[in-house]
């Protein structure tokens, strides 16, 4: 039972990650102190459960938290291409202005559905806030709804990482840092 010892290297310490929550929170209560009524932050589960519980307590402006669940990985490294939503939102998004805290945007798939998903619902704006961004791996460029934007904390080289909320076969996810998995632990798991 080996954790940190299946890590080929640390790509962001707990400290760097930290500094850049809080960036990305001075930010984003900067962009929206202008609107009237509070911003809905949802959080997509799993991956993103630390960032989002770390960021909303950076964030300065009133703010509504709710959860959504997208199913797109079984335990493999590769998305299935086609996301579902199996736990849906509670809070009513109709004419408000919501960002989506995601763990990592790779293929584009997950944000892609969301913001469908959430424009169906009646948003005023979707803007997505993700701590890590893999621009390398995008497969579906993705237009974000009304006046969005897109928040990224650090670009992702293209490897698998784990830690700080992300998982491979759900484990890993509560690392304080992120790495790099070291590739004889997937490659094990699909033999
Ligand atoms: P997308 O739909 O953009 O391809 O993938 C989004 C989801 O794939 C993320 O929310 C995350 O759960 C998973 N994912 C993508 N790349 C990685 C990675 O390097 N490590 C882990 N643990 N999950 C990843």
């Amino acid at each position: 039972m080996v954790m940190d010892g299946d890590i080929e290297r640390v790509l962001w310490t707990e400290e760097e990650i930290a500094g850049r929550v809080a960036e990305l929170a001075a930010q984003i209560s900067d962009d929206f102190q202008r609107f009237p009524s509070p911003v809905v932050v949802v959080g997509v589960a799993t991956g993103a459960f630390l960032f989002l519980a770390d960021i909303v307590r950076k964030i300065t402006i009133p703010i509504v938290v709710d959860f959504i669940r997208v199913e797109s990985y079984g335990s493999g490294t590769e998305s299935n291409g086609s996301p579902i939503i199996s736990c849906d939102l509670k809070v009513d998004v109709s004419g408000k202005h919501v960002i989506v805290v995601e763990d990592i945007v790779d293929t584009g798939n997950t944000i892609s559905c969301l913001n469908s998903h959430l424009m169906s619902k009646g948003a005023s704006s979707i803007s997505v806030c993700a701590l890590l961004n893999k621009p390398a791996r995008r497969r579906v460029p993705f237009k974000l709804a009304g006046e969005g934007k897109f928040y990224s904390g650090f670009e992702c080289p293209n490897h698998f990482v784990v830690g700080y909320g992300l998982d491979f076969a759900e484990l890993y996810r509560n690392l304080s840092y992120i790495g790099v998995l070291k590739s004889e632990k997937y490659n094990q798991a699909e033999e």
